[in-house]
């Protein structure tokens, strides 16, 4: 017979009401008469889904720490089925993707793509800086959101585990250089390229793709996103990366990504 203590109950007892996190706010959305209801990938927690009390009055602050796209400080007390923000300061405005339309269409897809890629409470503090050095690039005057966006699609299927193989057959392994100006098969169902004898038995999630946008697409995962300015890809070659992305996270995510109908209207109505 031992007196081995259980520690559970007690630190039941003194588990606090309030916690702090830092966080980038990914989507809101109303509740009721003048609250709102916020996603938040927080640092310490991953994606929290949050409600913010009076958050659509106007004498009321708070409200506007919590836009999305806003990356900040907040203090949470815990409740009976949502847990609540009851004060916030804001770390980082983002204040020029705010003020230009295509900017912040392109940023809003950004972290409704990343929303898809995240568990509930499940923190992933190198998925939150990846995505806020995306953010920091694109806060620039003379930033190029297609290559920042098209690079940050590479680096979130890099860190979330989906990377498409890129150098071998996604089958059956056997080695493949990609070489310029030539096409291979390229299936989304096998998570990337195939050769020749393997893509024949492939007819669904099968396209093919240039022997550059694999070589760029290689390129790019070894690049740290404060280089992603520094890249220099052509305008065919972004598009054709753009397509592939596209067409490989639809697989990937399985459902309808809805701030890229956004993103497409604003670029539709800048042309
Ligand atoms: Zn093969």
């Amino acid at each position: 017979m031992s007196y081995s203590s259980n520690n559970n109950s007690s630190s039941n007892l003194t588990r606090s009401s309030h916690y702090r996190v830092k966080g980038l706010v990914l989507k809101h959305r109303d509740m009721g008469e003048s609250d709102r209801l916020v996603t938040v990938f927080t640092r310490e927690h991953g994606k929290l889904t949050l409600s913010v009390r009076g958050a659509r009055k106007t004498k009321t602050k708070l409200g506007g720490h919590l836009e999305p796209l806003v990356y900040g400080d907040y203090l949470i007390i815990r409740g009976r089925n949502l847990d609540s923000v009851i004060q916030g300061q804001i770390i980082t405005p983002f204040k020029i993707i705010k003020n230009n339309l295509r900017k912040m269409a392109e940023c809003i897809y950004l972290v409704d793509l990343v929303d898809h890629f995240l568990q509930d409470a499940d923190p992933q503090p190198s998925i939150l800086d990846l995505t806020l050095d995306a953010l920091k690039q694109q806060d620039n005057l003379n930033s190029n959101g297609d290559l920042i966006i098209r690079s940050f699609e590479i680096k979130l299927l890099q860190e979330t585990g989906f990377s498409p193989v890129l150098t071998s057959c996604a089958d059956c392994g056997i080695g493949v250089d990609p070489i310029k100006n030539q096409k291979y098969p390229f299936s989304a169902a096998s998570g990337g390229l195939l050769c020749l004898d393997c893509s024949r038995s492939h007819s669904n999630w099968l396209r093919s793709i240039t022997g550059d946008t694999l070589l760029a697409m290689n390129y790019i995962q070894t690049v740290p996103v404060e280089k992603f300015a520094e890249l220099t890809l052509g305008i065919e070659l972004l598009s054709e990366l753009e397509s592939v992305s596209r067409w490989y996270i639809s697989y990937v995510v399985d459902k309808p990504i809805e701030a890229l109908v956004f993103l497409d209207q604003v670029r539709h109505s800048l042309e």
